[in-house]
């Protein structure tokens, strides 16, 4: 199976990744978490993007193309993946297309402005696993802490209120075109969930739609 998650951010991807791929046992391939994964070793590629990153832009086509082709290729990629935060322009999902990977799913996540403020107002992550807490509606046991490991939870330097603005005005401009563009792609199923009940429930619509099919 292999499936992409398409949204604003705060639509919910990160934790319906988590979901799909704990339930579907395949890989989820976030270009965020890879570039902040970047950024966080000092890597040449990291100090470009943890620039951009912060003032909420995209970083080139060029370089996320290539990064998710390369991380495609990997092993664990061959029962299928999870694309989260690509492609985030029609270039980068005209990319994909011409590559001989094949989609069986984009399911498009939406949600209304409120909503994704409150939503990563309080969001916390696991940085080594991308893990996702809320201060609210998905605390971990224990405040600040991961539940698995035990190691701390930090906040994204790009969830304050000013840089999730430009996020979302960058969305709309350079993002949403990609929803058009597979609505009208021959080959894939296409999917719109409405994502403003609790992460169970989307999980349950989730499952609803890619649960039932037979996939190697
Ligand atoms: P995310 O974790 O998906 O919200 O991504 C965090 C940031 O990484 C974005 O705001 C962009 O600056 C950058 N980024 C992630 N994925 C992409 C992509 N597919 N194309 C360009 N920039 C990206």
């Amino acid at each position: 199976m292999r499936l992409i998650l398409l949204g604003p951010p705060g639509a919910g991807k990160g934790t319906q990744a988590q979901h799909i791929q704990e339930k579907y046992e395949i890989p989820t391939i976030s270009t965020g978490e890879m570039l902040r994964q970047a950024a966080h070793d000092g890597s040449d590629l990291g100090l470009q993007a943890k620039q951009i990153m912060a003032s909420g832009r995209l970083v080139s086509d060029d370089i996320i193309i290539k990064l998710v082709q390369e991380r495609i290729q990997k092993k664990d990629c061959e029962r299928g993946f999870l694309l989260d935060g690509f492609p985030r322009t029609v270039t980068q999902a005209i990319a994909l297309t011409n590559s001989s990977i094949v989609i069986d799913y984009v399911i498009a996540m939406h949600a209304p402005d409120t909503i994704i403020l409150e939503r990563l107002s309080g969001r916390w992550i696991h940085a080594p696993s991308g893990r996702v807490y809320h201060e609210k509606t998905k605390p971990p046991v224990k405040r600040g802490v991961d539940d698995i490991t035990g190691e701390p939870l930090v906040q994204r330097d790009d969830d304050k209120e000013s840089t999730v603005r430009k996020r979302l005005e960058v969305y709309r401009v350079q993002t949403e075109p990609v929803i058009d563009y597979y609505k009208n792609l021959k080959g894939i199923i296409f999917v719109e969930i409405e994502t403003t009940g609790t992460a169970q429930e989307i999980s349950q619509q989730i499952d609803k739609i890619i649960g039932k099919v037979q996939w190697v």
